[in-house]
């Protein structure tokens, strides 16, 4: 089998200082080797510089140093920064975007290696005046080039605040902590919206999901078994769930995380109630639900027969609606938690669209329809507990998948993003295991792309 490589070798030769000659003197794209998370590293590496005038930049200020950063409010030449958080929570009009984004752009060349920029704003949607409307979508546009611009493995993400949530809100501290860690490694010109003051902050940073149960289906490899790993390692206990024909696989994944294992076909007709009972069982409860199994099944639509059609929808969207209809008329009943957090695995290619790809599309585009209508069911105003549920949507992310493309397509295909490199399993096991954190509880509905700011679907 195609083993996928931790770093390309392209990138590994121009991180070399004969290769970085080379690519430099004939213009060739210059990836960085990316920070990622290790535990008990420094959150940000250097200073922390907090812009604009509003009550986000206090707010901002007040949680950077309570997290024991070095903040500077003003630029001073001397300083170097491993951030910079640019607040326009304020911004009434598309000229309130100046002093701010000039101050930031005055301060681009002396951002470290793998630096975050975050621009802080309110969600467009949340007001009707057209000039207040007009600035909020000003600093999307603002932050999506940024990100363009940004060099040596740095990004720039935007935290969209709803109109009456503070930057002090869970959902909005933790998300400024996963876009301002190594976890957002891969994450680059999007933006998490905030819409409430749902969720908590962990007693432990480095153990945000203790305590809790989660399944992950797909665990026996790649993308689903680095989500594997990494939801444990922030110290939940794992069902991993595959079918019977990856059961060795799937047994060496959960043996060594000391979970259990559930052989399962998702698309059978009582999933949910199978994943249900062994929870009870085994665990006496459920409080996250990663829905990673997914397949293609390729062919110009002309070429499409209904295997291929039927298969991918019914793995890759129908099983997943009607096991969340199982759990969420389960929720606060004893098994699963009130407060049940589901995750589901779109791609950019559902966003896109891809040659050869209508019904892995169809069914991706599908669960992104998916989670922005369950998030309704289960918020607030609706009936299944006060739990929540977002998409992750990868890029290119170097797995045995993409290891078996054709030499020549896999190195365009690396290299179209602005980070200019394949992500890892791990990045995208990142954001999930964010996503299904108390920290996210603020976030619902969403989707976030792990794609290196891809060029497709921008
Ligand atoms: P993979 O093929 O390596 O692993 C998928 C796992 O799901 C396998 O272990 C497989 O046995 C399991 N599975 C398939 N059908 C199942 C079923 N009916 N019941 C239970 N388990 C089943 O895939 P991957 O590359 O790790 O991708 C994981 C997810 O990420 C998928 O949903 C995929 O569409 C999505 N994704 C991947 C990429 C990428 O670049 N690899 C990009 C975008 C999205």
């Amino acid at each position: 089998m195609a083993k996928a490589p931790q770093t390309d070798t392209y990138t590994a030769l121009v991180n070399q200082p004969l290769g970085q000659k080379l690519a430099g003197a004939l213009g060739l794209p210059r990836p960085a080797v990316l920070r990622r998370y290790e535990p008990g590293q420094t959150l940000v590496e250097g200073s922390v510089l907090v812009l604009g005038g509003g009550h986000a930049a206090d707010e901002a200020a007040a949680v950077l140093l309570d997290w024991g950063l070095d903040v500077r409010r003003q630029s001073a030449p001397a300083d170097r920064y491993g951030a910079v958080i640019a607040c326009y929570d304020d911004a009434g009009t598309p000229a309130d975007l100046s002093a701010t984004t000039l101050q930031l752009g005055a301060v681009q060349r002396k951002l470290g290696p793998s630096a975050r920029v975050i621009t802080i704003y309110r969600d467009p949607l949340g007001s009707d005046r057209p000039a207040v409307r007009a600035a909020r979508r000003g600093v999307e546009g603002l932050t999506r080039s940024l990100a363009h611009e940004m060099r040596r493995g740095a990004t720039a993400n935007g935290i969209v605040l709803g109109e009456h949530t503070a930057l002090s809100a869970p959902g909005a501290t933790g998300a400024l902590r996963f876009l301002l860690s190594a976890k957002s490694a891969f994450v680059s010109g999007q933006f998490i919206p905030v819409s409430s003051e749902a969720g908590a902050l962990p007693r432990d940073w480095e153990k945000p999901l203790a305590g809790k149960v989660a399944v992950v289906t797909g665990a026996a490899r790649g993308i689903g078994a680095a989500i594997a790993a990494t939801l444990h390692r922030d110290g939940a206990t794992i069902v991993g769930v595959d079918v019977p024909a990856a059961g060795e696989a799937l047994a060496g994944v959960v043996n060594s995380l000391a979970g259990t294992a559930l052989q399962l076909d998702i698309t059978a007709a009582d999933a949910g109630e199978r994943i249900l009972a062994h929870c009870a069982e085994r665990h006496g409860r459920l409080d996250i639900v990663v829905h990673n199994a997914g397949i293609t099944r390729d062919k110009k639509l002309a070429n499409m027969d209904a295997a291929r059609w039927d298969s991918v929808l019914a793995v890759n969207i129908e099983s997943q609606l009607a096991m969340n209809q199982v759990f969420l008329a389960a929720t606060g009943q004893g098994v699963v938690a009130d407060e049940l957090r589901i995750s589901s695995l779109a791609s950019t290619s559902g966003i896109a669209g891809n040659a050869g790809q209508t019904n892995y599309a169809a069914s991706k585009a599908g669960v992104m329809g998916m989670v922005s209508a369950t998030a309704e069911l289960m918020g607030p105003a609706g009936t299944a507990g006060g739990g929540s549920i977002n998409a992750v949507a990868p890029g290119f992310i170097e797995t045995e998948m993409t290891a078996r493309m054709p030499m020549a397509t896999r190195e365009v295909a690396r290299r179209l993003n602005s980070l200019q490199q394949g992500g890892r399993p791990v990045d995208v096991a990142e954001a999930i295991a964010y996503l299904v954190s108390d920290a996210a509880g603020g976030t619902s509905g969403a989707t976030l792309r792990v794609c290196g700011q891809g060029m497709m679907g921008a």
